[in-house]
């Protein structure tokens, strides 16, 4: 994991890192005040090579984690550095920068055009007192001169600042697409899901057209984690996320729902053509063969489950997801690695 998104992991992947950092922390003699416990846990985590490098240093060296090493070690690697507030702060500073010269250049221009006028009247005058016609006209030509040189100025110092507020442009949209997006896996995030979703209701109402959504869970995952690492665990579901992008088409949103459950919204795909591309996800996926990227191991499969449900006109998003939790329960029910829909569920219900 690269990115400070503490928020988009679940409750029991946050339980086992921050229970890692308490017992280091006690190791290592720090006190868990909530800075402290901030960079421990960002450690636990492995979120920065370099912060686990240079606690890794300290603690081979033996060097004690006293008041002024914990700041500066907070303020290096925690600090504010690096969040979307300072983000919108520096776009925010960089825009009044920019309409401030804009207001300049304006001010200029509405004085330059002064100038020219008053040497235009001045000419004139000139003209009505009987002056050489030659002169007049050299003076006119002159002053006109100065006036486009200096308009020619101007012009060069709209476009650079019209540059810049391109790069200001591109940067908010940079730092959105961050807000949307997964830092682990590169997935949109569940604000993304939601902002999706929405659109897609009100189509799937307006047009009648179906809606369906498909809920990923990796079997067994915690076990997977405890057996090979954290680092394989998240290298695995990133992999499984790429799966589950290059298998959805273009207008569907896969994202991570949360901890190691991936979500699929699928526009226009009612509840048989979402189940048939959740089973091309599965069996894609319990295909795959799995190598621990700094060895080569080869490691063992890594299969999923899915639940499937299709949106029933007008609910909210929550309960469409919920049925497909319940079918997801289901399919962990009845032996992992498949695919379950609402109807089943409903099904068995029935029958019980
Ligand atoms: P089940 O087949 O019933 O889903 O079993 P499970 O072990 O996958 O389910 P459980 O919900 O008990 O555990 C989920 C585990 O997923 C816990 C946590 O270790 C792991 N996990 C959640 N988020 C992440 C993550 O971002 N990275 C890694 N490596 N593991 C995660
Ligand atoms: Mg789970
Ligand atoms: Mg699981």
């Amino acid at each position: 994991m690269t990115g400070a998104t503490f928020d988009e992991l679940d409750f029991e992947y946050a339980t086992t890192i921050a229970e890692r950092a308490l017992a280091q922390m006690a190791k290592q003699r720090v006190p868990p005040t909530p800075n402290n416990f901030h960079l421990w846990f960002k450690y636990s985590l492995g979120a920065s090579s370099d912060l686990k490098r240079t606690i890794d240093i300290l603690i081979s060296n033996k060097r004690k984690f006293d008041a002024a090493t914990n700041q500066d070690l907070f303020a290096t690697y925690i600090g504010s550095q690096g969040t979307e507030a300072v983000v919108v702060h520096e776009v925010s500073q960089q825009l009044h920068g920019v309409v401030d010269s804009a207001k300049q250049f304006l001010t200029t221009a509405i004085d330059d055009n002064r100038t020219q006028m008053q040497a235009i009247g001045d000419v004139a005058g000139q003209a009505k007192t009987g002056f050489d016609s030659k002169v007049l006209i050299e003076n006119l030509v002159s002053e006109l001169a100065r006036a486009t040189a200096r308009a020619v100025n101007l012009e060069a110092n709209f476009k650079e600042k019209s540059r810049e507020l391109d790069a200001i442009r591109e940067s908010l949209s940079k730092s959105e697409e961050r807000a949307r997006t997964d830092t682990l896996t590169g997935l949109p995030n569940r604000r993304a899901l939601e902002e999706f979703f929405r659109v897609a209701q009100i189509t799937a109402m307006e047009k009648d057209e179906p809606l369906s959504v498909l809920l990923i869970d990796i079997d067994h995952f915690k076990k997977f984690n405890d057996n090979f690492g954290h680092g394989v665990g998240d290298q695995v579901l990133r992999l499984v996320a790429k799966s589950l992008r290059d298998l959805v088409r273009g207008d569907d949103l896969p994202a991570r729902y949360g901890g190691e459950e991936l979500i699929a919204v699928l526009p226009c795909a009612d509840l048989a053509t979402c189940q048939g591309i959740a089973e091309r996800i599965r069996r894609t996926i319990a295909e795959c063969q799995f190598t621990r990227r700094s060895t080569g191991e080869v490691l063992p499969q890594i299969t999923v489950s899915i639940g499937v449900g299709q949106f029933r006109l007008g609910e909210a998003m929550a309960d469409l997801i919920d049925r497909c939790d319940r079918a997801l329960y289901m399919a962990k029910k009845i032996g992992r690695n498949r695919v379950v829909t609402e109807v089943e569920v409903e099904r068995k219900q029935l029958a019980s």
